[in-house]
C-alpha cells in the first residue's frame, strides 16, 4: 500500500545519538517521530510489574499494549532497558509488534528509531541511517544524561559499570536470531565520536537531500 509521506529508518545501538536526530530529523522534515525502543521498554516494564521474569514468554504483554504504557516515566532505568532487551530477543514479542510501527507511518510516513527499522520493519524505507560511536563515547553520553558527575566519588566504577552494561545489551541486540541490529546494506552509516548533535543533522539532512531530492516532508 502507498504510504501517505517518507519513511526515514534510524538505526544504531544504545546511546550513539539516534533518539536526538531522529528527533530533530522529524521537527525539521514536518514528519511523525517514534522512538521504537519505548515498545520494547513498555513490554519490559509491564513484565517486571507482573513479577514476571523478562525471559519468560511476554507476547501476551506485547499484544495487549496501550499508548499510556509507553508514556510511563519509570521507561527509562537500566533495569528496564535489560528487561527490555530480553523481551526484544522473542520473535513472537517482535511480531506483536510489528504492525503497531508500520502503521504508524502509514498516514504521513514517519521517522523511526530502534534497531531494526531499515532492515525488518521497513526494508523499503527511503531513507536509512546508522547511527554510532564508540562504546567509550556512548557510554560517557549516557552517564551524563543520567545527571552522573564523571569527576564525583565512585563515578570511575559506575561509568565502567555503565560500559559494561551498553556492551551487553548490544553484544544481545546485535547476537540475537530474530531482527539483529545490523546495518542495512543501502544505510548510510554516520560515526558520532567527533561529531557535535548539529553536525550530524546537517550530515543527515544531506543523505536525506541526496535520497529524496527534498528536504519538505
Ligand atoms: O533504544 P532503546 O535503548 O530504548 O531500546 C531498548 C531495547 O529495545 C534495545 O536494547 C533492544 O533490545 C530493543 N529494541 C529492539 N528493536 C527496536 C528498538 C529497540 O529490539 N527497533
Amino acid at each position: 500500500m502507498m504510504r501517505g509521506g517518507p519513511v526515514l529508518a534510524v538505526d544504531g545501538p544504545a546511546a550513539a545519538g539516534k533518539g536526538t536526530l531522529a528527533k530533530r530529523l522529524a521537527a525539521e522534515l514536518n514528519l511523525p517521530y517514534l522512538d521504537t525502543g519505548l515498545l520494547y521498554r513498555a513490554v519490559g516494564r509491564l513484565v517486571l510489574d507482573a513479577g514476571q521474569d523478562p525471559a519468560a514468554p511476554a507476547e501476551e504483554f506485547a499484544r495487549t499494549l496501550k499508548a499510556e504504557d509507553t508514556q510511563r516515566k519509570d521507561l527509562r532505568t537500566q533495569e528496564v532497558a535489560r528487561a527490555a532487551s530480553q523481551v526484544a530477543s522473542q520473535p513472537a514479542v517482535r511480531s506483536a509488534l510489528v504492525e503497531t510501527q508500520r502503521r504508524f507511518a502509514q498516514a504521513r510516513g514517519g521517522v523511526l528509531d530502534g534497531r531494526d527499522i531499515g532492515t525488518a520493519i521497513f526494508p523499503d524505507a527511503d531513507v536509512k541511517l546508522f547511527i554510532t560511536a564508540s562504546p567509550a563515547t556512548r557510554a560517557l553520553r549516557r552517564f551524563l544524561q543520567m545527571g552522573e558527575d564523571p569527576k564525583a566519588e565512585g563515578a570511575t566504577a559506575r561509568l565502567a559499570e555503565m560500559a559494561a552494561a551498553l556492551q551487553a545489551r548490544d553484544a544481545a541486540d546485535a547476537g540475537r536470531q530474530t531482527a539483529p541490529m545490523q546495518v542495512a546494506a543501502d544505510a548510510v552509516v554516520i560515526e558520532t565520536d567527533t561529531l557535535s548533535a548539529d553536525a550530524v543533522l546537517a550530515e543527515a539532512l544531506r543523505v536525506v537531500q541526496e535520497r529524496l531530492g527534498t528536504h519538505a516532508g
